[in-house]
């Protein structure tokens, strides 16, 4: 089969690859969509980081596709349904997973990503364990599964921390740096289960925020604001969320950008990560109380609320996403993915 393979940064390759065996625990799965995320990019330009220990690696780590094959032990009833991969694999004996923080996993892999071959393949075998079956309304979402975790992710852990500093506090400002994938779909899960707060969103390619507003204006059951840089409110938000992320045509990072707008006593979520150094002013931020909460992929206890997020998330889906052939990925994906994103939110490859 082909295959694509990240051996290095700027080296990536199409190869023929045997198609793989499966084990009685997993299935088969022809794969059909697979974002190419900022992570995947960032990591061939600047990288490799994340990926560093497991190269060379098939990347990929938001994808799904249609199960063609199921191991001895899995219900042959699986073929032929439509499913999108849960990445993260987690030993579930170690101290972190015994305290449900499985994404501090001491024996972590991750699809695409850490460890374990991901969706830039014909095929790819998974464990049983790590696919979700989507319903017919739900197959635009594939490569939404993933970030939708991640977003899920953030909401709990910054509304838990900042309950847990300021239990009386009824409603709250949220600031979004980054309407990518992660930061729309955190705006959508924190509307959905806190309709209390205030959010606004920004980003810096004002195109993707015209984009957004298309789409979410046209369904009135959200109410996020779509703000610009110039009229962001210094020191008025509780919690500022980072998705952004490095982003080299950036005056200044985002984390470091979005302490200024950080209320006393407020959190900064970093949630994305940067490949080079950051300058945080501490005098400023230990007396403004100010903290920082850093959130990393998903804890698997979250997927049992998909069923119920999905069933809210009431957007079309294909209006935010960008689709190139998998046969033009090497020549244009990943440059796409890195020069053309103010072009779209979410950039697929359709297998
Ligand atoms: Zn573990």
């Amino acid at each position: 089969m082909k295959a694509i393979r990240f051996y290095d940064k700027n080296d990536i390759r199409l190869e023929d690859i045997p198609i793989p065996d499966l084990d009685k625990n997993e299935v088969l799965i022809k794969v059909k969509k697979v974002a190419i995320t900022q992570t995947l990019a960032n990591e061939y330009f600047y990288g490799p980081y994340i990926t560093k220990q497991s190269l060379p690696l098939i990347p990929g780590h938001s994808f799904g596709g249609i199960i063609v094959k199921v191991g001895e032990k899995v219900d042959k009833n699986l073929i032929g349904k439509w499913v999108s991969v849960l990445p993260l694999i987690s030993c579930g004996k170690c101290s972190y997973c015994k305290a449900g923080y499985d994404n501090l996993c001491n024996n972590l892999k991750y699809y695409g990503l850490i460890k374990q071959d991901g969706g830039l393949a014909e095929y790819v075998k998974v464990n049983i364990d790590n696919i979700f079956v989507l319903d017919k309304n739900n197959i635009d979402k594939t490569t939404f599964i993933e970030p939708l975790l991640i977003a899920m992710n953030i909401f709990d852990e910054a509304t838990s921390r900042y309950k847990y500093k300021f239990p009386n506090k009824n409603s709250m400002n949220i600031l979004i740096l980054g309407a990518g994938a992660i930061g729309f779909l955190t705006s959508l899960v924190w509307n959905i289960f806190r309709k209390e707060d205030n959010i606004f969103i920004n980003d810096l390619f004002l195109s993707r925020l015209e984009k957004l507003k298309d789409v979410m204006i046209l369904n009135s059951v959200y109410n996020i604001n779509f703000i610009e840089k110039e009229y962001i409110k210094r020191e008025h938000f509780d919690i500022v969320i980072d998705t952004a992320g490095f982003e080299p045509l950036a005056f200044e990072p985002a984390i470091q950008e979005g302490f200024k707008y950080l209320s006393r006593g407020g959190c900064l979520v970093s949630a994305s990560l940067y490949y080079n150094r950051i300058e945080l002013n501490q005098g400023e931020i230990l007396l403004n109380s100010r903290s920082i909460l850093t959130t990393i992929f998903y804890r698997k206890q979250l997927i049992r609320n998909l069923p119920e997020v999905l069933s809210k998330l009431k957007l079309d889906f294909s209006k935010v996403i960008s689709k190139i052939d998998m046969k033009d990925v090497l020549s244009k994906g990943f440059y796409k993915a890195h020069i053309d994103k103010e072009e779209f939110i979410r950039l697929e490859v359709e297998c």
